[in-house]
């Protein structure tokens, strides 16, 4: 592997936002682990418990992987039930701290930049993720009045992941998350009442759902959930199948083996590819365009 070869990032239609000098598309918040120094396998702590292959200490590289950054059971993960790594998504931040914060200087190399590269790829992760949820808040017809905001806290944010190694590792990620986060619950607020508007009298047949309790293995298809507001919500193993999830606000709620066969989420809001790779899942189930049908679903 090329260890300075620059990102290129050839944006997708869709989810595209022309900023002054570049443009940023959710296509760059896909990982591109050919251009990372595996990062995640090795930055972050894990547990066998979680579905990774041991349990292992941040900073300590998984038995897996390999000289070469690359993983040497990439091809059975699925059969070897390590959920833990067919679920995680860096949102593209493993290649911009390898290849744009630390300027493709590896950990292995240089092992003075191991410290610090793994503190970063955290912070990056969560910057990233704050990008992949702007951009689709800009895309939200019903948050028009507030679009300026959006484009600009997109634009800051993205600065920040530009940053050299030093700044990025002393930014005051708490400040800015939650001016994000203020953002995108407006947002959210605002395409939920456009979307909860428009269901009218057909929600009125169904069950409402309270928001904000835990809906562990629950049965939710007799619910109405379209327009409310799942933030954070644990929906571990809970049956979704056939509900259609337009306008739901998904953001943080704990998908793990929920089922969502044949569900509709083409219109959910916040969804991350994550959330979705921890499901359950079929060919009827409807994504939104910037997530893909997860691998091992057809296994
Ligand atoms: S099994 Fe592979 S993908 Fe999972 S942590 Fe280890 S090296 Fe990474």
């Amino acid at each position: 592997m090329n260890m300075q070869t620059k990102i290129h990032c050839k944006p997708k239609a869709g989810y595209e936002i022309a900023a002054p000098e570049r443009v940023i598309s959710r296509s760059c918040l896909k990982p591109d682990c050919g251009q990372c120094f595996g990062l995640c396998c090795v930055a972050l702590y894990f547990s066998a418990g979680e579905g990774f292959p041991v349990d292992k200490e941040a900073g300590k590289p998984c038995i897996h992987l390999q000289p070469d950054f690359r993983c040497r059971v990439h091809d059975q993960l699925a059969d070897k039930a390590l959920k833990g790594c067919l679920t995680f998504d860096c949102f593209g931040a493993g290649q911009k701290v390898s290849q744009v914060t630390f300027k493709g200087k590896d950990w292995l190399q240089a092992p003075a930049y191991a410290v610090p590269m793994f503190d970063a790829f955290s912070i990056m992760r969560q910057l990233h993720e704050m990008l992949w949820l702007l951009i689709e808040a800009l895309a939200l017809p019903s948050a028009g009045p507030i679009h300026g905001g959006i484009h600009s806290l997109l634009i800051e944010t993205e600065n920040l992941t530009f940053l050299g190694a030093e700044a990025v590792l002393t930014l005051d990620l708490a400040a800015h998350r939650e001016k994000v986060s203020r953002i995108l619950l407006e947002a959210s607020e605002l395409e939920r009442t456009n979307v909860r508007s428009s269901a009218g009298s057909s929600a009125a047949r169904k069950k409402v759902l309270r928001p904000g309790a835990d809906w562990i293995g629950a049965d939710l298809r007799k619910y109405d959930l379209r327009g409310i507001s799942l933030r954070g919500a644990c929906l571990i193993a809970a049956d979704l199948r056939g509900a259609d999830l337009t306008g739901t606000d998904l953001i943080g709620a704990d998908l793990r083996d929920a089922d969502l066969c044949g569900t509709n989420l083409t219109k959910s809001l916040f969804l991350t590819q994550a959330q979705i790779n921890g499901a359950k899942g079929d060919i009827d189930t409807r994504l939104p365009d910037s997530l893909e049908t997860p691998a091992h679903w057809n296994n």
